[in-house]
Parts: structure tokens; sequence; C-alpha cells
């Protein structure tokens, strides 16, 4: 169909000037592959399965809504973020993007370290084995509880984040008789391509001491006096969601410098650098994401040019994706409740979720895809939004999606890429139950978190 033809349903063309509304997709039904899981595809009778199993059966076992999470998908990622790094690197997965035991082992099994910035993290890193050496804390206001917890665990490193954390992890570390390997979180004036609200290296932001103007140096000063640190080096994390690597070029050189700087003030050389997470993901098929191994290609390329140029050893280079890895192994089903056209305007397609399940539509005006997943359709193309059951009009699960022309009560709705910031954003607004994530793999499905109850809900409300 060409732009400009109107297809079924509400003439968008009244509400976007002719030529600025999204051409549908030519099918409706394919499931594209660069959203997908993959394991994703549909089988004879036009059923979206996943791991083998058909979302009609998934749904009917589990309910609605709720995520599905590919195993096979996950592990072959974080194997691709390893074997893209190499043994002179490590891969420190963001816990925050989603953290539950059976993450932890798996990350475990295949060699990830692992990023954790709350006391609740940290216990269930630990809880499920990860050893301690192998977790970093992170977080720009961590608690007394969390700090002496952390370095009493053992762990790796902690990414200290002001001039009074510099003090109060030293402080923690000698009471415990420890000396705690530190980095310090450093920005570096780099504006990721994303947007406004998940860029995180504006200087004027809460994370990180400035390079420019010279507090990072003298943080790094202030920490080589401690006895209970271990500066072991740079850590700087750009934004969220980004799709080229000339950000993390720029922060590379600016760390390096900061590098040398340290070299020719102090005479030491700190051994490792960390360029943090931020890799984007495939939302809708027009997303083009980088593979690890074209990123760790140009991270190593550029930090090893900058290294040579300051006449520094190589650091150990470390990287924490989190959507980069389970984002795109999960997917939210859905099931529609009303279908409510607007004549002239649009049609809205409600969901037995929404903002509760996924809010990063409403926070950040994310863009998502959505497939009609229980049958296929020959139906036109309808431009609809996807909405969510909450009191809030701004509760938007999809806010423009071509859906067939059919779409009904009843059909299960499936949105990909749900897998970060989705569960571990989720919420009990309007006292919504949060859904259960629902692991598929080799034709067998396992609840890894179960959907809350009223009884949970109520557990806490002792009044
Ligand atoms: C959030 C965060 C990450 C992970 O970001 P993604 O966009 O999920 O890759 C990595 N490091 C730090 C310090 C973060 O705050």
């Amino acid at each position: 169909m060409s732009r400009s033809a109107h297809p079924a349903g509400p003439r968008y063309a009244d509400v976007l000037p002719e030529g600025h509304y999204p051409a549908p997709p030519a099918d409706l039904n394919a499931l594209h592959p660069r959203v997908w899981s993959r394991t994703v595809s549909r089988n004879e009778d036009g059923v979206a399965t996943v791991g083998g199993l058909d979302v009609k059966r998934l749904a009917e076992e589990f309910g609605t809504p709720a995520y599905f999470l590919d195993e096979d998908d996950f592990r072959a990622r974080c194997r691709a973020w390893r074997e893209a790094f190499g043994p002179d690197a490590d891969v420190f997965y963001a816990g925050k993007a989603f953290l539950s035991r059976a993450v932890v082992r798996w990350l475990t099994e295949e060699g990830l370290n692992l990023d954790v910035c709350s006391a609740g993290e940290l216990a269930t890193a630990l809880d499920a084995g990860m050893p301690a050496e192998r977790i970093a804390l992170h977080g720009n206001n961590k608690s007394a509880e969390e700090i002496s917890r952390a370095v009493e665990a053992g762990v790796g490193r902690i990414v200290v984040d002001s001039f009074q954390e510099i003090v109060r992890v030293a402080h923690t570390a000698q009471r415990a008789g420890k000396r705690q390997r530190v980095q310090i979180r450093v920005t570096v004036g780099v504006e990721a391509h994303t947007h406004e609200f998940i860029a995180t290296a504006h200087e004027d932001q809460k994370f990180g001491l400035p390079l420019a103007g010279g507090q990072a140096a003298e943080a790094v000063r202030r920490a080589l006096k401690l006895d209970g640190l271990e500066l072991i080096g740079i850590h700087s994390h750009i934004g969220s969601q980004i799709f080229d690597t000339s950000g993390f070029e720029v922060a590379a050189h600016r760390v390096v410098g900061l590098l040398r700087e340290i070299r020719d003030e102090h005479g030491v050389e700190l051994p490792e650098i960390d360029l943090g997470g931020g890799l984007g993901i495939a939302y809708t098929p027009d997303d083009d994401p980088r593979e690890p191994q074209e990123i760790a290609t140009a991270l190593r390329a550029i930090v090893e040019r900058e290294c040579a140029a300051a006449g520094l050893a190589v650091p150990r280079l470390s990287v924490e994706p989190g959507r980069a890895i389970v984002g795109p192994t999960a997917f939210t089903l859905y099931e529609v409740g009303t279908v409510k056209e607007l004549p002239g305007l649009r049609t809205y397609v409600s969901v037995d979720g929404g903002m509760s399940d996924n809010i990063r539509t409403a926070l950040y005006d994310a863009d998502y895809s959505v497939a009609l997943v229980s049958r296929t359709s020959t139906a036109d193309p309808m431009l609809s939004r996807v909405v969510g059951k909450h009191c809030e009009s701004g509760d938007i699960v999809v806010r423009d999606a071509f859906l067939p022309a059919d779409v009904a009560p009843g059909d299960l709705l499936a949105v990909p890429a749900t897998g970060a910031y989705c569960r571990s954003m989720a919420s009990n607004y309007n006292h919504a139950l949060r859904p259960p994530v629902v692991v598929v793999k080799d034709g067998a499905a396992r609840v890894i978190v179960r959907r809350e109850t009223e009884e949970d809900l109520l557990r806490l409300d002792v009044g």
C-alpha cells in the first residue's frame, strides 16, 4: 500500500498532514526477526509460538498480561557479548534492566559479571550464587547500609559517585579491616543521541563527577590518599538506547586523557576503565542496532589508539549492557478487551495491562511494535493506539500501531522487546497485580517470577 492511500479505519490523514503518517507494513502477520526473540515464529494455524509453544496455550496456562522470556536467546546474547570482548575485558550485565534468581544463574554460568544498584539487587545476586567478586555496586546515593553490605560481601568494585561517598566507602572498608576496590564515575560531557530523559552524560545531571572543571581529578586525588580504598579505574556511562559508537569514542578519548593526567600527577597508571552500557536495541523494525562484535572492535581500537598516544599500557576494559542483553529476549502478551473507533480520529484498542507493566511509553515516549498473535488476518491495516486499563489518559502501550481492522475482544496481542525496564519498572498503580515472567525453552515453560496476588497486595496493608 502506498503512503498516501488510506487504510481501513479512521482517516488518520485527518489527524496528521498527508505524508506524515507512517506507511503500514507490507505484511501485518510478519514477525520481524529484528524485534522478536530468536525462537518466535507462527505455526501452521497462524498462531505465534515461542520456544515451540503456542501463545494461546501459554495464555490459558499462565494468564495475561504476562512476560514470556526466551532463555536460549538470553544465553546466546550473553555469549555473543562475552566472545566479542574476549578474555581481556569484563561484561557486566546491568541488573536494573531485569533481575531475578534465574537470570543471575544464567549470567554466572555464561561468564558474565553483574552490576547492582541497590541492596535489593545485591541480595538477589548473592542469594542466587553470583560470586561477590563478580559484582559491582552502583548508585548516586548509596545508603550506609548498602555500602557496608557490599563491603562485607566482598564485591569486586564499588563505583563511587560523589566526594562524600569516597569518604564513606573508605571508612566502611577501614572499619571492616578491608581495602575496597573502587572506580570513580565521571561525566565526560558527551551527549548521546537518545531521548533527553535517558541521556546521562551531560554535565548537568545527578550522576558522576565532571571531567571539565577538575572535579573528577580532585576525586582521584582524594581517593588515592585513603587507606580504605584501592582505586582501580575510571567509569563512564553516557546514556541509553544508543545506536552509534561515536559517543563511546569521545568518552574513551576523554577517560584515557584523565588516566594520562593521573599518571603525570601521581605517577600511577590505573589498571581499568569501564565505558558503561547504553547500547540500543530494535523496538521497531526501523531500528538497526550494532552487533556486540562491532561494538567491541570499535571500543578496543579507540582505547588502544588513545593509550598508545598517551604512552599508557592498555587498561582492562569493561562494559555494562543491560537492555542489549535482556530487552529483545521477551515479549508481553495481552488480551484485547475493547475496541473503540473514534471516527475521523483513530481506533483505541484496550488491553488488560498497560502502564503498570510497561511505563516506558508514558515515561520516555518510547516506540514499540505490536502484533496480533492468536491468529493471522487478511483484513486491511488500521492505524490503532494500543492502550492499557489504567485511570490515566497517558496509559499508552503503543502510540501508533497498525493492526488488522478486524481485531476484536478476545484476540491476543504481543508487544516485543519488553525484556528490559518493563517488569523491573512495573508498579501496582490502581492496585494492579504485577504480571509473571515465564521462561520458555525447548518446548517447556516455567514461571521464574510469579504473578502477584491480591493477598500479596494486602499483606503490605497493615493499617
Ligand atoms: C543503566 C545503566 C547501564 C545499562 O544501560 P542499558 O541501556 O540497559 O545498557 C549500565 N551502566 C550503568 C552505570 C547504568 O546506570
